[in-house]
């Protein structure tokens, strides 16, 4: 299967009118938490693009990284991203930088600075966690992009075959090496997100990294030549031992520590005793769906998952949400 992808010009899409058609952007517009990205919301606010207008005259969106953290703009009720001309302007000249396309018809870059510079007044910097849950869906996801993409960038400068310099494509998003034309394009890896139930009762398990009381739904990555439902099944049985069936699909979030796409399911439990793997995860047990235990924070889509199961078994629902 071939990498390439059609790219749009942000010049061919202000030819189509494509920016005209966003509203304005007003300094609370959107303000909500965070449960998980919705892909309809965000399609109908951002534009991916990956070729950069040739000469840009009004103001763009700054998706800037410091160190680890975005820079941001102390708004009068939240956080705000800098919308300027030119970073220049405010002092802080990028390291690097990469055109991610229009967000409400703004062009929009993630940009790294110096990790010395100085930031202008009323600026500050902001953990990304943080942020998601300050934030619209849309700029959360696009933060997550842009710190991606310049961790991707900070880490395949060279060829990881030859040792050559890379240099960045024109045409999409990867770096190729022009001795041996490896090219590498920004990862991302899977994983899954598993909630089992039985009957009215739902099965949540404590990892040992986990505060104090805290549980959450079973989680693994997707090793290499597995299906989803293979990791599905293999995650259950060495995490718990247990078997599951009726696997559905939920939702799924990007999550950029560093690079992961949670894929979230439900299934109903179809066997075995429950036995905690001792390693990574250390209690595991049936809850009642009115008394559950602390859970994770909503900007997760793990909370939104145990949210809405709990919800559909205290109506007496099909936890899969279709009966
Ligand atoms: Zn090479």
């Amino acid at each position: 299967m071939t990498r390439s992808r059609a790219v749009l010009r942000a010049a061919e899409i202000d030819r189509a009118g494509v920016a005209a058609h966003f509203p304005p952007v007003t300094d609370s517009d959107n303000l909500q938490p965070m449960p998980s990205p919705d892909p309809d919301h965000a399609v109908s606010l951002y534009v991916p693009l990956v070729a950069a207008p040739a000469a840009r005259k009004e103001p763009a969106f700054w998706f800037a990284f410091q160190r680890t953290e975005i820079i941001v703009v102390n708004g009068a009720a939240s956080p705000e991203l800098p919308c300027c001309r030119d970073l220049a302007e405010h002092g802080l000249v990028p390291e690097q930088s990469h055109y991610l396309g229009l967000y409400r018809g703004r062009h929009c870059y993630a940009v790294a600075v110096p990790e010395t510079g100085t930031l202008p007044a009323g600026w500050s910097r902001l953990g990304l966690r943080d942020l998601f849950g300050m934030v619209e869906t849309t700029l959360a996801a696009l933060s997550g992009r842009a710190w991606q993409l310049i961790e991707w960038d900070r880490d395949h400068r060279y060829c990881g075959r030859c040792g050559t310099p890379t240099v960045p494509r024109a045409d999409e998003r990867a770096r190729t090496c022009p001795a041996c034309r490896m090219t590498s394009y920004p990862p991302v890896s899977p994983a899954i997100m598993i909630l089992v139930t039985d009957g009215r009762r739902l099965l949540l398990a404590r990892k040992k990294a986990f505060p104090a009381g805290r549980f959450s739904a079973l989680a693994g990555f997707v090793e290499p030549g597995e299906t989803l439902e293979d990791t599905i099944a293999r995650e259950t049985r060495e995490e718990v031992g247990v078997e599951v069936k009726n696997v559905r699909y939920f939702g799924s979030q990007p999550w950029p520590f560093p690079h992961s796409l949670m894929i979230a399911f439900t299934a109903d439990y179809a066997g075995g005793e429950i036995r905690p793997d001792g390693v990574e995860i250390e209690e595991a047990r049936w809850f009642d769906p009115e008394r559950l235990p602390g859970l994770p924070g909503s900007i997760s889509i793990s909370r939104r998952l145990i949210d809405t199961v709990a919800a559909r078994l205290r109506a007496g629902r099909n936890p899969a949400g279709d009966g």
